[in-house]
C-alpha cells in the first residue's frame, strides 16, 4: 500500500488537443485511474476504496481551452469521534482554462505557476493556467489530483450524531452506555462520593 501525496505516476490522463473540435463542441473522456493504497491530505491518511471514476470534458472558449475535471471516488477515514472506519462518497468538481495569452500587467502571471504554486485567483471558480505554447497532449492528471484532494473533508463522523468515546472510560459510548459522567471523574471513587 503506497501513501500518494502528488498524482500516483500511473495516471494517464491527457486529452489530445486534435480531439477538440475548434467549433467549440465538447469532447468528453471517462476515465478509471488507480490508486493503490492512501491519499495523504489534511495530515491524515485517505485509504482509496477502488479506482477514481473521472470524466473530463473540454472545449474551445475561441483561443481558450475550458475543460470541466468531474470525480468520484469511495475512500475510507477514521470517524473524528469513536474512530470507526468511515467510508467517504467524494464527489466533486473543477473547472480549468488553458490560455496561451498571459496578462499585461506588468508581466506579473496569475494562476497556476510554473512551479505548481498559485498566484492571485482569477475572479469567478475558473482556475485559469497560462501555457508557453500548446502541446499535442493536455496532461491533466495534477488538475485531477487538485480536484480530489479540494474535495476530501478535513474530518469524517460514522454518522451524524456519533457520540464518540467516553473521555472517563474510553468506551465507545455508540454501543455502550456507561453511565460515566463528565464530573465525576475516576469512575472508581463515585462510591465514596456517595458518603460526602
Ligand atoms: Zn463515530
Ligand atoms: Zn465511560
Amino acid at each position: 500500500m503506497k501513501r500518494y501525496a502528488a498524482p500516483p505516476e500511473e495516471w494517464d490522463c491527457g486529452i489530445l488537443l486534435s480531439n477538440i473540435r475548434k467549433n467549440g463542441e465538447p469532447h468528453g473522456e471517462v476515465l478509471e485511474l488507480p490508486i493503490h493504497g492512501s491519499v495523504e491530505y489534511w495530515g491524515q491518511s485517505y485509504a482509496a476504496k477502488g479506482p477514481l471514476s473521472v470524466r473530463l470534458t473540454a472545449n474551445y472558449a475561441g483561443e481558450n481551452i475550458v475543460v470541466l475535471v468531474e470525480i468520484k471516488g469511495k475512500f475510507s477515514l477514521p470517524c473524528s469521534r469513536c474512530l470507526k472506519e468511515t467510508i467517504l462518497a467524494i464527489d466533486g468538481n473543477m473547472r480549468y482554462l488553458f490560455t496561451l495569452r498571459h496578462p499585461v500587467d506588468g508581466g506579473k502571471r496569475r494562476g497556476r505557476q510554473d512551479d505548481g504554486t498559485e498566484a492571485d485567483e482569477p475572479d469567478g471558480d475558473v482556475d485559469v493556467i497560462y501555457l508557453d505554447g500548446y502541446q499535442a497532449e493536455l496532461d491533466l492528471s495534477h488538475n485531477v489530483w487538485e480536484t480530489l484532494i479540494l474535495n476530501l473533508p478535513e474530518r469524517a463522523l460514522c454518522m451524524e450524531d456519533c457520540l464518540g468515546l467516553c473521555p472517563v472510560c474510553g468506551c465507545d459510548r455508540n454501543a455502550f452506555e456507561c453511565g460515566c459522567s463528565a464530573e465525576e471523574g475516576d469512575p472508581r471513587f463515585g462510591v465514596l462520593r456517595g458518603f460526602e
